[in-house]
């Protein structure tokens, strides 16, 4: 299997090569058309497996066609920690270079200011943290009604943290339908019971 078969956009690839990969890894290959094909996708996969490229890049291809709104961001990743949203922020300029994708950063232990002038701005993606993103969407700075894209990213890792009522709060304030890609190392009970709620006849994968 090679990226090009994935059907991805010339600019995606160019993107991907330049970053040095030749071939999609196992989650790559098997989530990158689920989410072509709008499918809520539960994928078990641990960090080093390539799973921020299979949610990333075919996010980028869905966002690239569509408008910009003051306020209502597009697509919506949650992290459990500021560094892994950090990372995924660069993973999402890297892949994204050849788009003109706005994206903003909403992690705790930043100044608001500029969160709120990215949002006035109009984002496509908000990459966030519960807690930050909790605390401007009860400020009114941002309404998540035009969010129908969203990736919990690292789910095991936000029950630790005891995130699952902040998630569960955001998810209601998404509209339906929408698309939900949910990525966990494990499944543990409660994060099976968060899935069923809010995912929508997903595929499984696991790696
Ligand atoms: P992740 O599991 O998303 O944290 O990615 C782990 C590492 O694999 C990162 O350093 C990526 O840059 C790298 N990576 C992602 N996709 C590929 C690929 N298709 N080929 C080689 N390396 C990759």
């Amino acid at each position: 299997m090679k990226f090009a078969d994935l059907g991805l956009s010339p600019e995606l690839l160019q993107a991907v090569e330049s970053a040095g990969y030749t071939e999609p890894t196992p989650i790559q290959a098997e989530a990158i058309p689920q989410v072509q094909m709008m499918r809520d996708l539960i994928a078990i996969a641990q960090t080093g497996t390539g799973k921020t490229a299979s949610f990333v890049l075919p996010m980028i291809d869905i966002l690239a066609n569509g408008r910009r709104r003051a306020r209502m961001p597009r697509s919506l990743i949650l992290e459990p920690t500021r560094e892994l949203a950090m990372q995924v922020s660069e993973n999402f300029e890297k892949y994204g270079k050849n788009h003109d994708l706005k994206m903003a950063l909403l992690i705790g232990g930043v100044q608001m200011g500029d969160q709120v002038k990215a949002l006035d701005e109009g984002v496509d993606v908000l990459i966030a943290t519960p807690g930050r993103l909790m605390d401007l969407f009860e400020r009114g700075k941002i309404m998540l009604n035009g969010c129908d894209l969203l990736v919990i990213d690292e789910a095991d890792r936000m029950l630790d943290m005891g995130f699952i009522p902040d998630i569960e709060f955001i998810c209601e304030k998404l509209p339906t339908p929408r698309q939900t890609l949910l990525f966990s190392a494990t499944m543990p009970p409660p994060i099976k019971k968060l899935a069923d709620k809010f995912l929508d006849n997903p595929k499984r994968i696991e790696v």
